[in-house]
């Protein structure tokens, strides 16, 4: 009988040796069809003086002395070869569906898909909508942006795959949204985490009910941080009265959602088993460091069984912290995770490794004197003596304790992280957006 508590049970809870296994039988076959067809990867080993030679980089202990693979090379890829890239190992007839995937610098990148990467992709984006709880008889309303970007359209087939009956929303008009809700007797959100709050005066104001009286019980949350702060899941749970989850990570120049908490454990785990191999470096000295319960490093990606735009050590930019290995209460067994930062927003400060993350749960209890939106501001490279915050007020704060609240934030970042900061309040919504709303934590001006 199948094992209703996950997914895939037969990838999710492979025992160490057996995912060794899977890993040294699936990366010799992939070396062999990115070595074959990737014009970049090709190209990155030859100026490299390596041979493209599979049957020496297909141990999973030899990878480390492949050359990385950054966006940068994507966005180059695809500029020399339009719309694609020469990372493209398909016939173009064999592309199904393609994304555009962002940073927030730069150009867009054209994530293409076969129909064999959809099957990877969909399966497992089911393991970790599962894992955060969702279920056949759920009904989940999506509402993450379907233009072109992979948490829409895509993650909509990754709910569907659980069994769920899923509505495809996607961003805007919520006083529809509330009403279908409501009319259609709607259980479950797929969204950010921050769409809860936008939600609450429109449910008041359109229904005239309170959020919890509109019958969502399960939330879905990914696509921004902000829900490894008890306070913000407290917050939601508490107005909403539903059962909050981090269900989706994903990156999407390599899969869409392959992590998510369980109903056990509030971190994220590791879910693409099968999929891709992940390794932790050093972020400045690009070493590889063990993925062991409390290791901090880069996460490297490397796909097993990519058919359209295979990755080998492709490093994402996030900043990993592993909160455990082994198997999970819930019965899993890939790694568990935290993201502490980017590692372009990395900053040192007199000795210590600061991310934007730790000044937001500083500003985080202090709602609503501040907006919760801020920006570091560098004009030369690190390290740093100290760093010039720019803190948005929000509509609590009197502008006559501008200073007192600014002298409060300095004293709350000494106090957590440690290091010396000098805080510039700004009226609320000055710091600029980014085209999807973000602010850009770090300003380098040099
Ligand atoms: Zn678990």
């Amino acid at each position: 009988m199948r094992d209703l508590s996950m997914f895939n049970a037969e990838m999710e809870a492979l025992s160490p040796a057996d995912q060794d296994r899977v890993e040294r039988e699936r990366l010799p076959r992939q070396l062999e069809h990115v070595f074959a067809r990737s014009r970049m990867v090709r190209d990155k080993l030859s100026a490299a003086g390596l041979d493209p030679d599979p049957s020496r980089f297909g141990d999973p202990d030899r990878l480390a002395e492949l050359p990385f693979i950054t966006k940068t090379d994507l966005r180059a890829s695809q500029e020399r070869e339009p719309p694609f890239g020469d990372f493209l190992a398909v016939s173009p007839e064999a592309v199904q569906r393609v994304h555009r995937t962002s940073g927030t610098t730069g150009r867009f990148v054209y994530t293409a898909l076969t129909r064999n990467d959809l099957a990877v992709t969909h399966d497992c984006g089911a393991r970790a909508f599962w894992s955060a709880g969702l279920r056949p008889h759920h009904r989940v309303i999506h509402c993450l942006n379907y233009c072109l970007w992979m948490g829409g359209y895509t993650d909509h087939a990754n709910l569907e795959n659980t069994g769920a009956t899923v509505f495809p929303y996607g961003v805007g008009n919520s006083r529809q949204l509330v009403r279908v809700i409501r009319e259609a007797g709607i259980d479950t959100i797929s969204s950010t985490p921050s769409y809860p709050n936008v939600l609450e005066g429109v449910v008041r104001e359109e229904l005239d009910i309170e959020p919890r009286d509109l019958g969502l019980r399960l939330g879905l949350f990914g696509g921004e941080p902000g829900l490894d702060d008890p306070n913000v899941r407290q917050r939601i749970e508490a107005t909403w009265g539903l059962t909050v989850r981090n269900a989706n990570y994903g990156v999407s120049d390599l899969l869409c959602n392959f992590a998510a908490q369980c109903e056990e454990n509030p971190d994220l785990h590791f879910l693409g088993q099968g999929a891709l191999l992940a390794r932790l470096i050093e972020p400045h000295e690009e070493g590889d460091v063990p993925v062991r319960e409390g290791a901090v490093g880069e996460m490297v990606l490397t796909h097993l069984q990519k058919e359209a735009q295979p990755l080998v050590r492709y490093r994402t930019s996030d900043i990993l912290e592993i909160t455990g290995t082994g198997p999970c209460r819930c019965g899993r067994t890939g790694f568990r995770f935290r993201v502490v930062g980017r590692s372009d927003d990395m900053l040192h400060v007199r000795g210590i490794n600061v991310f934007p993350g730790g000044i937001a749960r500083v500003l985080e209890p202090l709602l609503p004197e501040v907006t919760g939106e801020f920006q570091i501001v560098v004009n030369h490279p690190s390290p740093y003596t100290q760093l010039d915050v720019a803190v948005e007020q929000g509509p609590a704060a009197a502008p006559e304790d501008a200073a007192a609240l600014a002298r409060r934030v300095e004293a709350g970042v000494k106090d957590a992280l440690g290091i010396t900061v000098r805080v510039d309040l700004v009226p609320a919504g000055s710091i600029q957006r980014t085209d999807t709303g973000k602010v850009r934590r770090v300003l380098k001006t040099y």
